[in-house]
């Protein structure tokens, strides 16, 4: 465990820099990691043993969707639990996509894996001597664990950040990867560009791990912050890795929506304390859409809350939290109490305005068992990889968990010296984009919020396929924007490519045009490869 007084703190502190390597020396790492939140960090503490480690992030140590998280991280730790009812939910909830191998993996590593990050120094919260266990939808278990009341993300970062002060981890920050050396069907390295001073270096390493996370930015309403722009996945599509399930991505359901303040994530734990959703009438109204009403998937509340507020010409719905005298909601929910009261809003007596968001996207990079992807050389895991546990949708909580799970798992390789690649899957499509950058950050999030967004259909769909072929190519700057612009726009055609093929409706993919789920076509994944 590390001791306290090493720990940063994610709030108020100067980023903190390790001396970079002389320019143009490559290093000399054992491990490459890209991305500095739960995934990142904890491949590179796990991964020190193995020699230098160097992770490179965009942005500050700290600026990554972990440090927003809230609700918690799941594992089967309470008495009434077991990890094969944590395999069941899961399964349900990815909506007959889920791998069930990976699924297995994830639930029956994950009480360990919560010890590791208690030797971290994460400090989750406790009640009466016991681990306090928050319910999220579709558990059917209270199994989830929790720090810092609902700053469980930024407990983790902390904690993490702080381990990571170790003359065996150089962190290099504001250092964007922007191409995967590969040589002879490997990954050796990285081309990264030093924002700061826009030098590029090239970094080398026997292994380089995808840790840059996830890709909310895509979208114009979103919970994630604005380094998850999905770099990590076109980075690995041009480098010739599968890439798999992108048409599936998470809308949180609940995400504050006043006028000029950022759509802060409520969190599914509030509902799971008890508050319920209610439309502009009033009306409680998820009884009329599912039997678990505000506890039903993440989707289905997605998709009632958008039905009502179509109903009512209104931009969002309300959540009433008045009636639950029992909890105090400002000891169990600091960070969103602190934030509601920011806005003007009591949330113990005020209904707070919520409509969904972008959140989470389940595909990603296609790893095995171990974190490999199928290019040698390049391992990936967290939000950036898909290893299959989330299939069709998210099981909340499930998420922070996987990171951990398959981080670990990917360092045990690397150790093994086993080396290899994931098996190709045997349908994988490959296909060309066009090469053309977005105009702008905006004119990505707009299209992809109007066509592949919480409701798809092929008109919009087919439209939008349209306007990002029209898209013109542009210099290759390697400024942090224009970078991002090339990457959103490759992952936005990818993603058109394969909410597109997918003619049915499952999960957190649901066309309007096809709304039933179709097992006798569908009843599988879809993978693509750069056909270059
Ligand atoms: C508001 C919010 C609440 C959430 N609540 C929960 C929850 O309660 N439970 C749960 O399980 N999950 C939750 N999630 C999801 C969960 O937080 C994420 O899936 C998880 O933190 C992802 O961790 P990661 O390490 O893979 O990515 P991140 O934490 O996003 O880290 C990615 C890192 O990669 C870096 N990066 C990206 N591109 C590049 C590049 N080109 N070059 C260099 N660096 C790069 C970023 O700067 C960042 O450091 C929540 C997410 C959000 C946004």
């Amino acid at each position: 465990m590390p001791p306290p007084e090493t720990a940063v703190t994610t709030e108020g502190s100067e980023p903190r820099t390790a001396p970079r390597p002389e320019p143009g020396s490559r290093g000399d790492f054992a491990v490459i990691v890209l991305g500095s939140g739960i995934s990142g960090l904890f491949v590179a503490l796990e991964a020190r043993h193995l020699g230098p480690v160097l992770v490179l992030t965009k942005g500050s140590i700290d600026d990554c969707n972990t440090r927003w998280a809230q609700g918690g991280i799941a594992a089967a730790v309470g008495p009434l639990d077991t990890p094969e009812q944590h395999f069941a939910d899961t399964i349900t909830a990815g909506a007959g996509l889920v791998d069930p191998k990976a699924a297995r993996v994830l639930c029956s590593e994950a009480p360990e894996r919560i010890h590791d990050l208690v030797r971290y120094g994460v400090a989750f919260d406790s009640l009466g001597g016991e681990v306090a266990l928050g319910r999220e939808a579709a558990h059917s278990r209270s199994r989830i664990l929790h720090a810092g009341g609902d700053r469980t993300g930024a407990a983790i970062e902390t904690a993490l950040s702080g381990a990571a002060f170790d003359p065996r981890i150089t962190i290099l920050d504001y250092t964007l990867a922007a191409r995967l050396l590969v040589e002879r069907g490997r990954v050796t390295g990285v081309e990264a560009v030093d924002l700061e001073s826009g030098r590029i270096e090239v970094y080398e390493a026997p292994v380089v791990v995808l840790a840059t996370g996830g890709a909310g930015q895509m979208y114009s309403h979103t919970t994630n912050p604005e380094v998850a722009t999905g770099d990590g996945i076109s980075l690995a599509f041009e480098a010739g890795a599968e890439i798999a399930d992108v048409e599936f991505y998470q809308f949180h359901p609940t995400a504050l929506r006043i006028d000029g303040a950022p759509p802060f994530l409520i969190s599914e734990a509030v509902r799971g304390e008890g508050a319920v959703l209610r439309n502009l009438a009033g009306e409680a109204f998820m009884p009329r859409y599912h039997p678990l009403a505000d506890l039903a998937p993440r989707d289905v509340v997605a998709r009632a809350i958008v039905a009502e507020m179509r109903n009512e010409n209104a931009s969002n719905v309300l959540l009433d939290c008045s009636h639950l005298k029992s909890v105090d909601l400002a000891v169990r929910f600091p960070g969103i109490s602190a934030f509601c009261t920011s806005v003007g809003l009591d949330m113990r007596r005020d209904p707070i305005p919520v409509s969904p968001a972008a959140h989470y996207l389940m595909g990603g990079v296609r790893t095995d068992l171990f974190g490999r992807t199928t290019l040698p050389g390049l391992y990936a895991c967290g939000e950036v990889a898909c290893t299959g546990v989330h299939g069709a949708n998210r099981l909340a909580s499930n998420s922070l968990m996987e990171t951990v799970v398959f981080g670990k798992r990917v360092v045990e390789h690397i150790s093994s010296g086993e080396g290899g690649r994931a098996d190709d899957d045997p349908n994988t499509r490959q296909i060309v984009l066009d090469a053309g950058a977005a105009p702008s950050h905006t004119a990505v999030q707009t299209l992809m919020w109007d066509n592949v967004g919480i409701e798809r259909n092929a008109r919009g769909l087919g439209e939008a396929t349209a306007t990002t072929g029209s898209w013109r190519a542009t210099s290759e700057a390697l400024t942090r924007p224009a970078f991002e612009e090339r990457q959103m726009a490759n992952l936005a055609r990818l993603m058109f490519v394969a909410a597109t093929a997918r003619e049915e409706s499952r999960g957190a993919h649901y066309r309007s045009d096809y709304p039933e789920r179709d097992d006798q076509r569908w009843l599988r994944r879809q993978v693509f490869r750069s056909d270059r």
